[in-house]
């Protein structure tokens, strides 16, 4: 299925995980594809050289999405290389897990600024673009934490959370131009990022997921590539959960 043709499309953090994979199947449904990272040099020229033999344009920048500078000279570059921005998909995302009253106030703000922060620089940086060209599909990467909230998480809860408001605001103020904002709201899936949780805590997760499964970045890659569609063209504000049942 080649319905991503030729549209550009910015994801950021997609060295590995969640990011990677949906990266990749935006390459196999023709997209050109930029992506950004922060510490993964190898791993970025790797991603970058397996979105090429998939026939696609590629380009990765080092570029923390915490600094809407870097944000906006990423998006203007890549407008200037690709032609256009069709597609934003806000993925950077980082833990600091604690409980709240040992969460040191660095845990809580660099949580929030990678985050909530990242996604707002990244779509300053590319809406004006998207919506002078009246098309456009953003995509925030947003978790059940921020729905339900879990302990240990007040830091990352909050700002998946504003993740939300950011998302349903934002479709209410650019639908009429064309551009689309929806967010994804995803349960436990295999990545780093999961990998180093205490065997009890991914038990009591299991415990709690109605299809007795964690999820792998390949159930979050295709529904990714299909809200960025114009499949989802009559799709925005909405906030889909995908966690096996987890948060229903
Ligand atoms: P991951 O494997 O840890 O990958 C995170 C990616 O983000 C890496 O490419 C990393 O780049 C990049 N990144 C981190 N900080 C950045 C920054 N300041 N600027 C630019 N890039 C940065 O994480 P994941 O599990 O794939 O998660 C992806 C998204 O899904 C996150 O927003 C996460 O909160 C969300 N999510 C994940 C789960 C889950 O169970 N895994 C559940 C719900 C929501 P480097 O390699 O350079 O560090």
């Amino acid at each position: 299925m080649k319905d991503l043709q030729r549209k550009s499309i910015i994801i950021t953090g997609a060295t590995r995980g969640i990011g990677r994979a949906v990266a990749l199947e935006c390459a196999r449904r023709g997209a050109n594809v930029a992506f950004n990272y922060v510490k993964s040099e190898s791993q970025a020229s790797e991603v970058k050289a397996e979105l090429e033999s998939l026939g696609v344009k590629a380009l990765a920048f080092k570029c923390d999405v915490g600094d809407l500078k870097s944000a906006r000279e990423m998006v203007n570059a890549v407008k200037k290389e690709f032609g256009a921005i069709d597609a934003l998909v806000n993925n950077a995302g980082i833990t600091r897990d604690k409980v709240l009253v040992m969460m040191s106030e660095e845990d809580w703000s660099e949580v929030i600024r990678v985050n909530l922060t990242g996604a707002f620089n990244f779509v300053r940086a590319a809406a004006f673009i998207m919506m002078k060209a009246k098309r456009g599909s953003i995509l925030n990467i947003t978790s059940v934490s921020g729905l339900v909230g879990l302990p240990g998480q007040a830091n990352y809860s909050a700002a998946k959370a504003g993740l939300v408001g950011l998302t349903k605001s934002l479709a209410k103020e650019v639908g009429r131009l064309g551009v689309r904002a929806n967010a994804l709201a995803l349960g436990f899936i295999e990545t780093d990022m999961t990998s180093t949780l205490p065997a009890e805590n991914k038990a009591q997760a299991l415990a709690m997921i109605p299809l007795g499964r964690f999820g792998t970045v390949e159930d979050v890659a295709p529904m990714a590539a299909f809200l960025l569609s114009d499949a989802a063209s009559y799709i925005t504000g909405a906030v889909i959960n995908l966690d096996g049942g987890l948060a229903m």
